[in-house]
């Protein structure tokens, strides 16, 4: 059973999608990882690293290709990676099925076997494999981080001899993963935080991690959770209510993270340009969900736009500005997901077709797609 590790080639891209530990785990279950030269190098780890953890470390990229049986990515491959895999080959990575399907039309064509980890179900058995949730806690601490950054300010409250700096109040939108481990974050940095979601259950996790809750509490919000635990759109009414409550608070605030999403659809906008216009100079809004359309009417996708001093920051992949973190939270992922693809005993791949976790991850198999959700339109 050959594993290959190649270097990312996304712009932008440090995360690698094994790290040595969980090579050293492949290798005890009789597997062969090769890993191509410099993979690591963006997380921290060098090819020495991986050789100590029992990798071939190879420079050729065509040849770890060739031999593989299971490619392991961050992200989804590009067209001639997946042309010089063989026949019936895995791969396994974010590959975002969504987004451009006609780019896993190779994938089809060279009938290889693939495993979208963004669709693993957020069932209790597969937590350690929620990729989602391992990449979204670290983008949720890097916002804070990033936005402290770009905060001419001190977070904490500090009385000195030369006088007090008040504490920065920071306001988290959308209560998921990302901005639970933002307010946990901005908390540990002694700001003031207050945070909202259109979710009642996200009322409970805010205060217990110590910040205040702040919503449109009415029945339509009683309703707001789906039988799977996301958020619904919200009606026209709802929204409206929603943005007067936030343009009262926002305008308070020294830094704002927004995270909320909605399956499926594309950002809903929360913060509108007066409400940035609202906003004091010197204050920083990052926007997580910059990448599917923002959350706030004013952010650009990879840039960090001025306006009258309200700085607005729109980092595109935040995972990867945490990448030794976030490297080894998805490559202990993808080394349970492949815990499960793999008989131990015959130390060979055995796939389970009928396993649940197996069934709502695979995209295609034998040269069809095979996903409900995707077939056929995504091959188109
Ligand atoms: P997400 O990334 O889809 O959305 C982020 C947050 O934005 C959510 O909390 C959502 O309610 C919120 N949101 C959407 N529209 C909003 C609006 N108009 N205003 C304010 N907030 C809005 O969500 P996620 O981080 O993937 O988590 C969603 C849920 O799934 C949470 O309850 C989380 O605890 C749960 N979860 C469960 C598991 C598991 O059981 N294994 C794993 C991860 C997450």
């Amino acid at each position: 059973m050959n594993i290959a590790v190649l270097k990312e080639t996304s712009p932008g891209e440090a995360r690698v999608a094994l790290m040595p530990d969980a090579v050293k785990k492949l290798v005890a279950l009789k597997a062969t990882v090769f890993v191509e030269s410099g993979a690591g190098l963006g997380a921290a780890r060098t090819d020495d690293d991986y050789r100590t953890a029992g990798a071939q470390v190879d420079p050729d990229r065509d040849s770890i290709l060739s031999s593989a049986d299971v490619l392991v990515v961050v992200n989804r491959p590009a067209t001639e990676d997946f042309g010089r895999l063989k026949k019936g080959a895995v791969v396994l990575g974010f590959l975002r099925p969504l987004d451009e399907p006609s780019q896993l039309v190779p994938a089809l064509e060279n009938q290889l076997t693939t495993f979208s980890m963004e669709l693993v179900p957020r069932i209790t058995r597969a937590q350690g494999m929620d990729v989602l949730s391992s990449q979204a806690n670290l983008a949720g601490y890097r916002a804070v981080i990033d936005a402290a950054a770009q905060y001419g300010r001190a977070l904490p409250m500090m009385m000195t001899a030369a006088g007090t700096v008040p504490a920065a109040k920071v306001f988290v939108m959308g209560a998921g993963v990302a901005g639970l481990q933002a307010i946990a974050t901005a908390r540990r940095l002694g700001a003031v935080v207050t945070a909202t979601d259109v979710r009642p259950a996200a009322k409970e996790q805010v205060e217990s991690l110590g910040a205040k809750f702040i919503a449109v509490e009415d029945e339509e919000f009683k309703q707001a959770e789906t039988a799977a635990g996301y958020a619904k759109e919200m009606s026209k009414g709802y929204q409206t209510k929603q943005a007067a409550l936030v343009a009262e608070h926002i305008k308070k605030q020294d830094i704002v993270i927004t995270t909320a999403l909605i399956p499926g659809r594309p950002a809903p906008r929360l913060i509108s340009k007066e409400m940035v216009a609202s906003m004091r100079p010197g204050s920083v809004i990052v926007d997580l969900a910059v990448e599917r359309g923002g959350n706030c009417e004013l952010a650009k996708p990879g840039e960090i736009v001025d306006v009258s001093g309200v700085k607005i920051v729109g980092y595109l992949n935040v995972p990867s500005r945490v990448a030794a973190s976030a490297s080894s939270l998805y490559a202990k992922n993808l080394y349970n997901f492949l815990e499960i693809l793999i008989d131990k005993k015959e130390k060979k791949l055995a796939v389970n077709w009928d396993d649940e976790i197996v069934k709502a991850t695979v995209l295609t198999r034998d040269g069809a797609v095979v996903h409900p959700n995707f077939a056929p339109k995504s091959a188109a």
